[in-house]
């Protein structure tokens, strides 16, 4: 029947262990979070500096290499119509700066008059791009956008006018960027310098990679990309949350590139940028782990020391056979205050029982109002004491008209009176004195080794007592007293018990409220 009930000690420990493991939980998770928001935050920030680092660069080098064509021009026009000239100056630019696969120059009505290298075979070729005839039409420096051009490539097309010394335009050079081979924008922007899977790539003014360090979405129309589309539509510095070119969220920072109209892009997915954070979340888990088993054990420590004395009360009321169960509940040690209540309510309830079983079986010693001996009690000392012919003097007293203090103020008081007098009475005799209630308002004291005298004396302090305080009417009370001593009144106790009745009586005849003794 107890195996089946759930212990006071296992809700402690599990109410505890269940709120530790829930903290631990909010704050290990929490602090996750907010370790994965700065990650993020500080990926972008980094991506933000590095792509205006790029595009600051590549700004810088294009600007440079639309100089270099202009000084150029200058040459070209002395001799524009020395096709050899032409492509000596076209090789002489090309390896100059390194900075473009092709050169071209062409003339006012788009026609190509020299190309390094030589071998593209374009000379006579009329060039029907977008980008040239723009070019011509504007007569000033321009980048354009990527297109494919008569060879068949995927080029950028870098141009610079041509004008005579007279100011005439003759056309333009033009170096053109191979946009999927090797090139110089490789060499420029180089690759990511931080191996932690960030990628840089650039797109033009619409959104179309021109430059990715794997190469792999050049020319790669990706309209519905937020991160592309965010870096176009702001065509300025800043960072950006969302997804890749992989369809992956990514932590992005662009910026632009003026002179060409280009952004770079700068990102690092966000698998990659959160992942110190779950390593973080994985060891802050493993840091508590030995918090969450100190506090176990100090828990269940706790926990058995609440739940013992409640544990060991609750045992001793399954078991409880009355005999000898208060002395067992005092030794439960109770440390707290629903436990010393608890403890003190069932000594009393069962030691009441006690009493009560005792009395219905005819074994108390007590009489139950007073709580003094009972007559039976009476009794079975005189007659030990009778055995071992002890002497010992009696006092015998009856309150007097108590049946009035009942007719005047009620039974309930009557009851009062009569524990009052057995605590006057307790108060007044010598430790190994003893005290009883005889029957109704009738009282004995047996004083051990005591003369008639000295008991006389006793009793007289008694009487007094009582006649000059009040008692719980606001009155005082009177008792008439009969005293005798063993062995000198009778050698039996129900002798000396009557010869102090008698004297009692003869009290009572006398006036009452006084006492009489033996000669
Ligand atoms: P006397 O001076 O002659 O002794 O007068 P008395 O009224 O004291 O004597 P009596 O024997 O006529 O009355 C005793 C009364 O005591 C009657 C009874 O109701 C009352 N009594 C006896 N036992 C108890 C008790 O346990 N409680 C209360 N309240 N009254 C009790
Ligand atoms: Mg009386
Ligand atoms: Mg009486």
């Amino acid at each position: 029947m107890k195996n089946n009930k759930i212990k006071l000690q296992y809700l402690i420990v599990g109410v505890t262990l269940l709120s530790f493991i829930l903290t631990s939980i909010v704050s290990i998770w929490s602090g996750y979070k907010l370790n994965k928001a700065n990650l993020g935050e500080s990926a972008m920030i980094t991506n933000r500096v590095y792509a205006q680092k790029v595009a600051e660069t590549a700004n810088n080098y294009l600007a440079e290499q639309q100089k270099i064509l202009k000084v150029n021009t200058k040459y070209i026009a002395e001799r524009i119509d020395d096709q050899s000239h032409l492509e000596k100056h076209a090789d002489f630019i090309r390896n100059q700066t390194s900075a473009f696969n092709s050169i071209a120059i062409v003339n006012n009505k788009a026609v190509v008059l020299a190309t390094s290298p030589q071998s593209l075979d374009l000379v006579g070729v009329k060039l029907i791009a977008e980008a040239t005839k723009k070019a011509i039409k504007e007569q000033k420096p321009m980048i354009s956008q990527p297109y494919t051009s008569v060879s068949g490539r995927l080029i950028v097309f870098v141009t610079t006018p041509i004008f005579s010394k007279k100011n005439e335009y003759l056309g333009l050079i033009g170096g053109t960027i191979y946009l999927k081979e090797k090139n110089i924008l490789y060499k420029l922007l180089g690759a990511h310098p931080y191996d932690d899977q960030s990628t840089v790539y650039v797109v033009d003014r619409d959104g179309t990679i021109i430059y990715d360090e794997r190469k792999k979405n050049i020319a790669r129309d990706l309209p519905d990309n937020d991160i592309i589309n965010m870096a176009i539509h702001k065509k300025t510095t800043g960072v950006v949350k969302g997804e890749n070119t992989e369809n992956q969220i990514a932590f992005a920072g662009y910026a632009h590139v003026k002179n060409a109209d280009w952004m770079v892009i700068a990102q690092r997915p966000a698998s990659a940028v959160e992942a110190p954070a779950k390593q973080l979340f994985k060891q802050m888990f493993l840091i508590a782990l030995p918090f969450l088993a100190i506090s176990l054990i100090i828990v269940i420590f706790l926990s058995y020391r609440i739940a013992k004395p409640l544990q060991r009360l609750a045992q001793l009321t399954e078991s409880s056979k009355l005999n000898d169960e208060e002395n067992n509940f005092r030794s439960v040690q109770a440390w707290y205050y629903e436990v010393i209540q608890l403890k003190e309510a069932l000594i009393q309830s069962f030691s009441h029982l006690h009493e009560q079983v005792l009395e219905l079986t005819g074994k108390s010693e007590r009489d139950g109002l007073t709580g003094l001996y009972n007559r039976r009690t009476l009794d079975d000392r005189l007659m030990s004491w009778t055995k071992e012919q002890k002497s010992y003097a009696v006092i015998m007293f009856d309150v007097d008209h108590f049946k009035n203090v009942n007719d005047t103020y009620g039974h309930d008081v009557g009851d009062e009176v009569l524990r009052f007098i057995a605590a006057a009475m307790l108060q007044h005799v010598r430790t190994t004195d003893s005290c009883y209630r005889f029957g109704g308002e009738e009282f004995v004291i047996l004083l051990p080794g005591a003369s008639v005298d000295v008991a006389y004396e006793r009793a007289e302090e008694l009487r007094q007592y009582f006649e000059q305080t009040n008692s719980p009417t606001s009155l005082p009370i009177h008792i008439s007293a009969g005293v005798a001593e063993c062995p000198n009144d009778g050698v039996e106790g129900n002798d000396v018990l009557k010869k102090a009745d008698q004297l009692l009586y003869e009290a009572k005849q006398n006036g009452r409220n006084q006492v009489r003794k033996s000669n």
